[in-house]
């Protein structure tokens, strides 16, 4: 069960409802499933979800290309709209620093699964390396590089002048 209904929401204590998510995610290379522990909570024309994400997923070093496991552990908090009151804006737009809304357009529910599959892809390093000991794969060195246009050059023999 994956989404949540923003009548279940509004209607539970303090319109608040925590779920509890743990599974591996389609799309993305989990060594162990995304577990998730998040609190959506109705603030009126808004849903906020706050919470923290653990996961590992593999990825492959940019340097050496060996796989590698890495750990994610992050907080999300992310705003719906609940109705389509933000067409002037577009999609979403930030609503604080670094927090957007997410237009519902009136859609009946969240869909968790999809905001984490989003959340961990975002939360994912730019440069990815296995480690601060990785030497990288034996590229070759300026030196090795044989390059038979330069080759001329190791011919040329550079002739003293002749006083
Ligand atoms: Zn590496």
């Amino acid at each position: 069960m994956c989404n949540v209904l923003i009548d279940t929401i509004e209607n539970a204590k303090n319109k608040t409802v925590s779920v509890d998510f743990d599974e591996i995610i389609d799309g993305i290379d989990c060594v162990t499933p995304v577990q998730a522990h998040l609190q959506l909570q109705s603030l009126g024309e808004f849903i906020e979800v706050k919470g923290n994400v653990k996961t590992i997923v593999k990825l492959q070093c940019d340097r050496c290309l060996e796989n590698f496991d890495y750990k994610l552990d992050f907080d999300i908090d992310e705003m719906f709209a609940k109705n389509a009151l933000l067409e002037d804006y577009g999609q979403e737009y930030e609503l604080k620093d670094g927090q957007f809304v997410t237009d519902l357009n009136g859609a009946e529910s969240i869909d968790i699964y999809d905001l984490l599959y989003q959340s961990v892809i975002i939360n994912l390093p730019n440069q990815k390396v296995c480690g601060i000991n990785c030497k990288g794969k034996d590229f070759p060195t300026e030196e090795n590089i044989s390059d038979p246009r330069l080759d001329v050059f190791k011919n040329i023999q550079i002739q003293p002048k002749n006083k």
